[in-house]
């Protein structure tokens, strides 16, 4: 890592991560997990100082880092273990991707637009939070070839539930996704596999995502 986690950020991290808990998460691995990545690495350095508030921010090609409660409780919700399979979609700055991977989760992604998908493998690496698979590509599709997993995580609105996800899912996984139309309230949304034909749908309150879009954004 060529960039700087100081005692200062540390201990920011610390009480965000205890904000998150009195929010509701109860998952440790996942709070643990949050609290070693260094969150304000994943925005510009000049943004640093709303790294560890409870916020989504704006990053490149007009797209967001998702709040830290909001990747918490995706996180949660997907409900997965060290070395679990999962598929994320809409890769933005990496930092929900980083978060799984310091889980232990061997982590798919997937991003429509070329620039954050560029910067953001550079980032990672750099970082040394390397997914399994990074793809610049549609995530409607999600990966057929590397299915099925043991979770997908959507990270963007969708404005229904993919039918190619569900496919991809492992019997006994979960499928996490914001449903609704954009400059609406979103409901984060599970969908568990109970078997091949068999799913189960839960919502778990309103959220805000930038919209899941169709193909590819050079
Ligand atoms: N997980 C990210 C959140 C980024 S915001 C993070 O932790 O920072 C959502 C992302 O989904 C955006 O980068 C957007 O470009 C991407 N996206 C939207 N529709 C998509 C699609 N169909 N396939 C893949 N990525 C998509």
């Amino acid at each position: 890592m060529n960039e700087k986690d100081t005692l200062r950020h540390q201990g920011q991290r610390n009480q965000l991560i205890n904000l998150v808990r009195r929010k509701g998460i109860k998952d440790d691995n996942v709070l643990n997990a949050m609290n070693n990545v260094p969150r304000h690495l994943f925005l510009d350095s000049s943004f640093e100082a709303h790294a560890y508030q409870d916020k989504a921010f704006r990053i490149a090609a007009d797209q967001t880092i998702s709040q830290p409660y909001t990747v918490a409780k995706q996180s949660e919700l997907l409900n997965v273990k060290f070395g679990d399979k999962v598929l994320e979609i809409g890769t933005g700055s990496g930092y929900q991707a980083s978060v799984l991977i310091e889980m232990g989760i061997e982590v798919y992604t997937i991003e429509r637009q070329r620039e954050l998908y560029d910067i953001t493998k550079n980032l990672l690496r750099n970082l040394r939070y390397q997914p399994k698979r990074m793809v610049y590509g549609d995530g409607y599709k999600g990966l057929p070839n590397d299915a099925p997993f043991d979770g997908i995580v959507v990270t963007a609105g969708a404005p229904f539930i993919p039918n190619e996800l569900l496919k991809q899912l492992k019997i006994g996984a979960t499928l996490v996704i914001p449903v609704g139309e954009e400059n609406e309230g979103m409901i984060m949304t599970t969908i568990k596999r109970k078997s091949a034909k068999e799913f189960v749908k839960k919502k778990h309150g309103d959220f805000r995502f930038v919209p899941m879009l169709k193909d590819t954004e050079n």
